[in-house]
């Protein structure tokens, strides 16, 4: 029982503005979440169902966390956030009931998002019973069946292999929207380093423009590391440094690392 008290409902304060890039996710994931919830009469005259879960799909590091954290500030939802992985590791002997308990308490909570990351995970412990892989996928099929009792619940799931996730969970009704969320264009990644620049201390002569071009294909994960090494840089050239300047994120450029390759872009798309 007391493992059941580590599920947290949170306010994650996270707004479409701080997503550099991403614009026809962010509208995309606005229509689909905000509709229902703003005109459910609209649905009923039309005879539609409204959405209970959507994919959100990609490499690692591209913004399916914040994007998720945004949608429920701005759409004004609780967030409820679990790993795949947690619900074997966390609560050893009693996945399924986390499974439940999540449900229940963002029903409680409802109107609310509960963030499946990593959910790929689910899929993965399918077969073994050691885990009881079978009957937590099972679970989950049955609380997204539930529907009335759904209600103002949705799911937001996420994951960087979409190719192993079970057709079951994907069927209508349940998760039956993908979203692809890829990495970041030149635009974009102007974009999220002027995020990141609004909370840090620039000097005149760094160039969004050079940085955005240097960094071709980057995640926004490690753009974020690159101003982070930037901040180091300077420093490490004085340990008082009031702002960091070009030659620094120069610097930083040399130890960059992209942990996305071609094929994994190709092999998204
Ligand atoms: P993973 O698949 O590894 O879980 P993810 O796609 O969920 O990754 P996030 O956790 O949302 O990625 O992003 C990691 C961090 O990278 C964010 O906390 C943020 O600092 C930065 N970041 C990524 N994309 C963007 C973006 N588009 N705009 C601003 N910051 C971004």
């Amino acid at each position: 029982a007391s493992a059941m008290r580590e599920i947290f409902l949170e306010t994650p304060k996270v707004y479409w503005s701080d997503i550099g890039g991403q614009e026809l996710v962010k509208q995309k994931l606005r229509e689909t979440v905000e509709w229902p919830l703003a005109h459910p009469e609209t649905f009923k005259r039309l005879g539609i169902a409204a959405p209970r879960g959507i994919l959100l799909y990609g490499p690692p590091g591209c913004s399916k966390t914040l994007t998720a954290k945004a949608l429920a500030t701005e759409a004004g939802l609780n967030f409820l956030s679990v790993k795949g992985p947690e619900i074997f590791n966390k609560y050893v002997g009693e996945s399924e009931k986390a499974i439940r308990e999540i449900f229940r308490k963002a029903r409680n909570a409802s109107p609310s998002i509960i963030f499946f990351d990593e959910i790929d995970a689910i899929s993965a412990a399918r077969g073994h019973a050691e885990v009881g892989g079978d009957r937590v996928l099972t679970s989950l099929l049955t609380e997204m069946d539930g529907v009335e009792s759904m209600g103002n619940v949705m799911v937001l799931a996420a994951t960087n292999r979409p190719e192993i996730i079970d057709d079951a969970l994907l069927r209508p009704g349940r998760i039956d929207r993908m979203m692809y969320v890829g990495p970041p264009d030149l635009d974009a990644r102007k974009k999220i380093l002027e995020v990141r620049f609004r909370k840090m201390s620039i000097a005149d002569d760094v160039s969004i423009e050079h940085l955005a071009e240097k960094t071709d294909g980057c995640s926004g994960a490690e753009l974020t590391s690159l101003c982070q090494e930037a901040g180091l840089q300077a420093m490490n050239e004085d340990i008082e440094s009031t702002s960091i300047a070009g030659r620094h994120f120069e610097k930083a450029l040399e130890g960059l690392n992209r942990s996305i390759s071609k094929e994994m872009i190709e092999f998204y798309e």
